[in-house]
């Protein structure tokens, strides 16, 4: 039977990728972003997950605005990386699970999640920008892609993020094979990247968030896209893609042990780090 072994929540945006790229990783606007994520690889060598599903959301490189998905699951048993528009990224492609990518697939819609199954996915930085610091190459796990449509309205609702994660957490239990699974949610956290409000950041709204989805995730699956917009900034909603990775540890069940924790906003964008491991009771 497969299981949830972990959780992980990550701000992701295209400044990271190149950063990494670039070897920036030591400069000083960059440094303690970069330092947070080696103890979560390191912790991840340990806890050897075979496949990694991935919360995301593509920006147009995937999926266009003519054709918008609400949820998409990648079933390719390949994945490449998408040109992002600097050319191909020096990183190897990444392996799907198929198996387990059809059966999530079949559970979801068996449980009422109507979502696209994409039999051709290309990974962007919503999965890109934050794989290479949590794993060496080649990549060690295998990757189920789950894009969540933040940027085109009519939106999900962050109740119905939250619902989807149960609903892999159920997929993933009945799934046949001895998989360890980690899920990860990225996005946000506070930005506008538009507008009068250009360069936006609220930290004390990003750790408030951060505390309320380990203690008090309810709370932010009941709030609304305004909530989240009025906090955070225009572009701050895909913080609510976090909460489907918090609901699929939630419908786990069992104990949560914090394995990291870390916020900057060293530019335009809140950082967010969130690492669990579940413990059984
Ligand atoms: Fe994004």
């Amino acid at each position: 039977m497969a299981r949830i072994v972990a959780g992980i929540g990550s701000s992701h945006a295209p400044s990271i990728a190149f950063a990494y790229d670039a070897g920036h990783q030591q400069r000083p606007q960059w440094k303690s972003f970069f330092d947070a994520y080696v103890p979560v690889k390191h912790w991840l060598q340990r806890l050897r997950p075979d496949t990694l599903i991935v919360f995301y959301n593509d920006h147009l490189n995937r999926f266009q605005l003519d054709a918008y998905p609400t949820f998409a699951i990648g079933v390719a048993p390949e994945l490449p990386i998408a040109d992002e528009g600097r050319g191909r990224r020096p990183l190897p492609d990444v392996e799907g699970d198929a198996a387990l990518a059809w059966h999530v697939a079949r559970s979801l819609v068996a449980d009422e999640f109507d979502l696209c199954v994409s039999r051709e996915m290309v990974l962007d930085h919503g999965v890109m920008s934050i794989l290479p610091l949590i794993a060496d190459q080649p990549w060690p796990m295998r990757v189920v892609p789950i894009a969540v449509n933040v940027i085109a309205e009519p939106l999900p609702t962050p109740r119905r993020c939250w619902r989807i994660g149960e609903a892999v957490a159920r997929a993933v239990r009945s799934h046949a094979a001895d998989t360890r699974v980690a899920v990860m949610a990225t996005g946000g956290l506070s930005h506008q990247l538009h507008g009068a409000g250009f360069g936006f950041t609220n930290p004390e709204w990003d750790n408030r968030f951060m505390d309320l989805l380990e203690h008090e995730p309810e709370r932010l699956a009941a709030a609304s896209h305004d909530d989240f917009v009025l906090r955070g900034g225009a572009e701050s909603v895909e913080m609510m893609v976090w909460l489907a990775m918090r609901g699929a540890l939630a419908e786990s069940g069992g104990a949560l042990r914090r394995v990291q924790r870390h916020y900057t906003a060293p530019m335009l964008t809140g950082y967010g780090l969130l690492a669990y491991e579940r413990v059984d009771p």
